[in-house]
């Protein structure tokens, strides 16, 4: 059926943000699973994919990544008691446009052709607006038509409240991340010459030290700042409750 409009909920919004921006030198990716019907898909949640191959503008889905996104969407399926699928993918696009490129317009093709209603989003981060020199983020819905990308319609779906699989994937972001560096520093290491073998330590702890920097501290605070409110709510409801029940007895 024709893709008419795409819904993404907010914090599922959030989550790949957050992904996107956790690094300008190359392009992340991932999976979005939701459901679709009468030509609308609303995505309510994402699987972030490990990067096995870093080259700038090589985004790829290994089969093994798509079985377990296909895996995860089912489990959501039961705990959710809606039925979800993978959906779409996402991807980032540090330092450039947010048009996708013949690459990404060929590899969305290629899963229109298991799945019609399949689509792309891409995040364009960290450019400067060339005025105001303020960092941009921009948004971009695709699919492909005929060789060429269409843009689909996006709206972002306010939700209440951060749904617990998205807080989940959020505080999977740095443990994933750290693993990437991890499988990196992993063909270094060894080294025969001491001097080359003491640079790369240096270099992976340097990268360890910038995930706990720009992602574990950051998320840690948010998620503290979130709990602080949450408890000055749960003061404020307790005061409510006294006042109507004595409000109550006095009637
Ligand atoms: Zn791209």
């Amino acid at each position: 059926m024709h893709l008419k409009k795409v819904c993404l909920q907010a914090d599922v919004y959030m989550v790949c943000l957050q992904h996107a921006l956790s690094t300008e030198n190359f392009e992340v990716m991932g999976l979005l699973i939701g459901d679709n019907a009468e030509g609308v898909t609303t995505i309510s949640a994402a699987i972030i994919l490990r990067r096995s191959d870093k080259k700038k503008d090589r985004v790829e889905i290994s089969p093994d990544q798509l079985l377990k996104a296909t895996n995860e969407a089912e489990r959501l399926t039961e705990e959710l008691h809606k039925r979800v699928r993978v959906v779409g993918w996402y991807h980032s696009h540090p330092h450039i446009t947010v048009c996708p490129s013949h690459v990404d317009v060929g590899t969305q093709a290629m899963y229109q052709i298991m799945d019609s209603s399949f689509v792309g989003l891409i995040f364009s981060v960290f450019s400067e607006d060339k005025g105001s020199k303020e960092q941009e983020v921009s948004l971009t819905c695709f699919q492909s038509d005929d060789g060429k990308s269409k843009e689909i319609p996006l709206v972002i779906k306010p939700t209440k409240d951060i749904s617990t699989n998205c807080l989940k994937t959020m505080t999977e972001l740095p443990k994933i991340l750290a693993q990437e560096e991890e499988e990196m520093a992993e063909g270094t290491r060894n080294h025969p010459d001491l001097l080359v073998s003491i640079h790369n330590n240096a270099v992976q702890t340097r990268a360890l030290g910038h995930v706990t920097d720009i992602i574990t501290r950051p998320l840690v605070q948010t998620f503290y700042g979130r709990y602080e409110s949450n408890l000055t709510k749960i003061d404020y409801l307790h005061k409510q409750i006294q006042h109507l029940e004595r409000e109550l007895q006095n009637q």
